[in-house]
């Protein structure tokens, strides 16, 4: 058994693995709710040969799938949960919910969590073929939007025994991850104060909703002050009700808190408490802060990067026929709506548009079927993944495949239309094939595993973890 018969593998399994990212696609569940996705994975993991353990770390849905013995162990993380509000029909090119507001896998964790199924088996299937020391573990990983649930897997100890983690998420172009992205914070404050009838006897009440404005244009003012990179967004969860006339007892916001280190999210959010005592002070109402999630920012590999853009650039890329080049116009066209739109990766590191562009020019826009000049870049994109987190206990690497037509964006409808579609199931297995790939060169290969781990350790010089979530504080199962 060498690479290339593990890789083999991957299409072979193409049926099962695909059935297994369609049947996550037509069952999509939030946030730790994520019960018949992690079954199905759970079933195949076991289908596949690999000892399943679920509920780890006190998570019902978070679950480990292992295999071989001995080192190096190499860590497959998987994604499987969905957002609200996307709810979309598969390989439709027109807005269409299936569900009016319901749930729809508009980030592709469906083909994330099977394409990294995908990546497990061939792995697997290299340790039986050739005897070699080694240990694959598939790291069932619920709740990565809004929930952290990596953080809570990381604070439990799970990946603590990894040498080198890998993952990846599905893009609209082909590329490998580099540099680092958002550490973030997200809090609820509840203020509590007294009803009143709001004309006859306002001195009698207090309002909680007075607190709640309060403390937002205290935030407002602490902007300026503030290093220029951190965001701090709000979403007001609870108003007190829709009576005008009575002050509101009760009001919630929520905030969440970014910033390219996890040591510069600290501060602001301490400022942020203050502001929110303040904001109580002022109006007389008692505070409850309620830490919702934590997660890290990534710490970059470079060894890992070079290793998997390697044997990115020796796969051959997916073939796409007219009939997908046609969905593929329509798409982004109904898409756009008249606006102009960039891919994602643009947005994640600049020195790709160049890239992009001369591409594009050439092509046309329709599909991103190249693979993306390695970058080294120290820039933090913006957006925040609980992947950080693993990558503070261990080297991570990461690759991106294009599961949807060019310029499509994460969290729409549109990408939920592509996600039980060609494109995805395209995407799932190149990514697959990256991931087994570098696996491979890294158990044939112990020095790279040394050298990753070196860097790993000098990007940290000398921090250790630590869970951004308090002890103390659990997931939000219901
Ligand atoms: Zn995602």
């Amino acid at each position: 058994m060498d690479k290339q018969a593990a890789l083999r593998v991957i299409d072979e399994q193409q049926d099962f693995v695909i059935g297994v990212s369609d049947r996550i696609w037509a069952t999509p569940e939030t946030n730790f709710q994520e019960k018949a996705s992690a079954k199905t994975l759970c079933a195949a993991l076991r289908q596949a040969g690999f000892a399943v353990e679920e509920g780890v770390a006190d998570i019902p849905t978070a679950f480990t799938g292992t295999f071989g013995a001995g080192r190096p162990v190499i860590g497959i993380l998987g994604e499987y949960d969905a957002l609200s509000g996307l709810s979309q029909e598969g390989g439709c090119p027109e807005k269409k919910p299936l569900v009016e507001g319901g749930h729809g896998h508009g980030c592709g964790h469906n083909s994330l969590g099977s394409g990294s199924l995908a990546a497990a088996i061939a792995v697997k299937a290299y340790l039986e073929g050739t005897g070699k020391s080694g240990t694959v573990i598939y790291f069932g990983c619920p709740a990565e939007e809004g929930g952290s649930g990596k953080a809570y897997m990381a604070r439990a100890g799970l990946f603590s025994g990894v040498d080198i983690a890998l993952t990846w998420h599905p893009m609209s172009v082909n590329c490998i991850a580099s540099g680092s992205c958002l550490a973030n914070y997200e809090v609820a404050y509840h203020f509590s104060g007294i009803a009143a009838h709001a004309s006859s006897a306002p001195h009698l009440g207090r309002s909680a909703l007075d607190a709640v404005e309060l403390m937002n244009v205290g935030c407002q003012f602490l902007r300026e002050h503030i290093i220029p990179e951190a965001r701090i967004h709000y979403a007001i969860t609870n108003a007190g009700g829709i009576s005008a006339n009575v002050v509101q007892p009760e009001a919630e916001v929520v905030y969440l808190i970014r910033a390219p280190k996890i040591e510069e999210v600290e501060p602001i959010y301490q400022r942020v408490n203050d502001i929110a005592k303040g904001a109580a002070l002022m109006t007389g109402t008692t505070l409850k802060a309620r830490f919702i999630k934590g997660t890290s920012n990534t710490v970059p590999n470079g060894v890992l990067e070079r290793v998997m853009h390697e044997n990115f650039a020796a796969l051959p890329l997916p073939q796409y026929t007219e009939e997908e080049r046609a969905f593929a116009a329509k798409l982004i066209e109904n898409f756009a709506e008249g606006r102009e739109l960039h891919d994602t990766a643009e947005v994640y590191c600049p020195e790709f548009k160049e890239a992009l562009r001369s591409y594009q020019a050439r092509e046309g826009v329709s599909i991103n079927n190249f693979l993306l000049p390695q970058v080294s870049y120290d820039t933090v994109s913006p957006g925040s993944t609980d992947v950080g987190d693993v990558s503070w206990v261990c080297p991570v690497g990461q690759v991106y495949t294009a599961c949807s037509p060019a310029t499509i964006a994460l969290h729409s409808w549109a990408y939920t239309a592509c996600g039980n579609t060609s494109f995805a199931h395209k995407g799932l297995l190149l990514a697959a094939k990256v991931m087994a790939a570098s696996a491979i060169d890294l158990l044939e290969n112990p020095d790279l595993v040394e050298k990753a781990q070196a860097e790993h350790r000098h990007q940290l010089g000398g921090s250790v973890y630590r869970c951004p979530i308090p002890e103390g504080v659990s997931p939000k199962l219901d």
